[in-house]
């Protein structure tokens, strides 16, 4: 058995906070060879959320600490917090040919694609601002001070759209998810990336 198989693809999934990227996120981590990758916050835990998986929940001198290690792939501030992605575990997991996806924003987005051109940058836009409203002020995990800061970075996050080359407007949720995983499916038969691969699994036949 040769070590044949391709790397995996890194997956960028950004858009403003309540539009839904959890929520899709969530369903295609159910796909077979789709990790999550958790990152590491300042942000108090909410209701449920657990360390370790959902994120790491540290202290901001603990995440300074790690800033000043390298050990981001990026880091950014949002909303008041400090959130990054660890790198190890991202690297890991592409070179075993897992895709990973990141639920990150639009500044830790573009530091991704600077460090990493091959990833995949997916945007998921609400249907309208009112419906973007609706949504955050449903899911009552923030005050409706946080909400409104969320609603007004949201225009400005959209503002960066066209450095993405995917977007999904979060209009009908199915809609939605089956739309994200035909781009998941057909990054995965982009030839460039596999055309070694495929031939030394002829080759060793
Ligand atoms: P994000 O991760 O982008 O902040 P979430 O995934 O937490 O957003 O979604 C925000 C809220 O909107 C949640 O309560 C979620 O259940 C709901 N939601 C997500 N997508 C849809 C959709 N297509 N239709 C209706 N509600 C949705
Ligand atoms: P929340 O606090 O609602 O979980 O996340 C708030 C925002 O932080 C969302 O836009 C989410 O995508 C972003 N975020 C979560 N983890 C990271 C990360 O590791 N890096 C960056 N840059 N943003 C993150």
């Amino acid at each position: 058995m040769g070590n044949s198989h391709a790397k995996g693809k890194l997956f960028v999934i950004s858009g403003p906070s309540g539009t839904g990227k959890g929520t899709i996120y969530h369903e295609l981590l159910k796909e077979k060879n789709t990790d999550f990758s958790v990152s590491m916050t300042t942000r108090a835990p909410r209701e449920g959320e657990v360390d370790g998986k959902d994120y790491y929940f540290v202290t901001r001198e603990e995440f300074l600490a790690n800033v000043e290690r390298g050990n981001f792939l990026e880091h950014a501030e949002v909303f008041d917090n400090m959130y990054g992605t660890p790198k190890d575990a991202v690297e890991r997991r592409l070179e075993r040919g897992r895709n990973v996806l990141l639920d990150i924003d639009v500044q830790g987005g573009l530091q991704v694609k600077a460090a990493m051109p091959e990833a995949v940058m997916i945007f998921i836009l609400p249907p309208s601002m009112a419906v973007l409203r609706e949504r955050l002020e449903g899911r009552g995990t923030e005050t409706q001070e946080i909400i409104e800061k969320r609603l007004s970075q949201a225009i400005n996050e959209m503002k960066l759209l066209a450095e993405y080359e995917y977007y999904i407007v979060n209009d009908d949720l199915e809609t939605a998810i089956a739309e994200v995983k035909s781009i998941v499916t057909a990054e995965g038969r982009k030839v460039p990336d596999k055309i070694k691969s495929i031939i030394s699994k002829y080759e060793e036949e």
